[in-house]
């Protein structure tokens, strides 16, 4: 995970223990995203929060590897889930919840929706972009909760949250989960309009969808520009996430505009390799 203030933030969930699950259903729902809905196993154990709240996902990638992880992630347990062969390491990535159903048709229902990044001609790159396209019902994966890290003062008058693709899904769960007097304003950064979902919240936020018109663009930097152009009130609640420099230039300009530290939270949810950076 790239920079971010997320432990300072985050609101732990009261059990965050491995919980091993299914693969029910995937759904190719727009150009770049597959949802992945999760159930069975534990899924009874899963208490779900709301807001941004997510979870170490694990992929095993070999048969009965996901018995062999520990138990919670605690340094030690990260350290040995490290020292595990390289060949029998279940593969570990951070995903949102984006939506939870108690009772769904098959029983509790988790819908994960991810990103398929990656050049469309070559296929997405990444093992979880890819085992997101390709993954079929009855499959293991294990999950650990890791809880919220949407956490504003109640004094704060007004939100702003900006996201790239990769934050959508907590976008949607964040709006999800306000009260209807909530105010501001929401920027999510598409690589496709058609990715663009509908998504339900109170009336006073405002959710505008940024469509990235070059393909070879940086993901999260017409987001960025956009949320620059805005004013700022300094008594709101910053939230930014996506690509590293969503997270860091918004923070940077807010911190510069009299937003407190304490009421902002940004996290870097994956970086762009060297080199593609500006
Ligand atoms: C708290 C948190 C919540 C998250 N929630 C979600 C979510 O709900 N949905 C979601 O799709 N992602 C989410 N992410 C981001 C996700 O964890 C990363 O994108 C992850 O790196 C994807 O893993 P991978 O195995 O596909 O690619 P990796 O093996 O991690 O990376 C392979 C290559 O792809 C690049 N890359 C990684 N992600 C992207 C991307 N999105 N676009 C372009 N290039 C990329 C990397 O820079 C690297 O060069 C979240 C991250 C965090 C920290």
């Amino acid at each position: 995970m790239a920079r971010t203030n997320l432990s300072t933030t985050r609101v732990k969930p009261a059990e965050s223990t491995l919980l091993n699950l299914r693969v029910l259903r995937r759904q190719r729902i727009s150009p770049n995203f597959s949802r992945v809905t999760l159930g069975g196993g534990d899924i009874a154990r899963f208490d779900h929060m709301g807001f941004d709240q997510w979870f170490r996902l694990f992929i095993p990638i070999a048969d009965h590897t996901l018995e062999r992880l520990p138990d919670k992630l605690d340094t030690l347990s990260y350290v040995k889930y490290l020292t595990m062969p390289k060949a029998t390491r279940p593969i570990m990535r951070n995903y949102t919840v984006r939506a939870f159903r108690p009772g769904g048709s098959d029983g509790p229902e988790l819908d994960v929706d991810f990103v398929l990044h990656g050049d469309p001609a070559a296929g997405p790159v990444g093992p979880a972009a890819t085992w997101a396209q390709s993954c079929s019902a009855g499959d293991a994966v294990a999950i650990i909760d890791e809880g919220t890290a949407f956490n504003p003062d109640p004094q704060c008058s007004r939100l702003f949250l900006v996201a790239d693709e990769t934050g959508l899904p907590a976008v949607a769960g964040i709006l999800g989960s306000l009260g209807d007097d909530a105010t501001g304003t929401a920027v999510v950064e598409t690589p496709h309009p058609d990715d663009a979902q509908p998504i339900v919240g109170p009336s006073g936020v405002e959710l505008r969808w940024v469509v990235r018109d070059d393909p070879h663009a940086a993901p999260g930097r017409a987001a960025v520009r956009h949320a620059l152009d805005e004013g700022v009130d300094p008594q709101m609640f910053g939230w930014a996430v996506g690509e590293s420099h969503v997270p860091t230039t918004m923070r940077r300009h807010w911190v510069g505009q009299g937003v407190p530290k304490t009421s902002i939270m940004f996290c870097g949810y994956w970086k762009l390799p060297r080199g593609r950076r500006d």
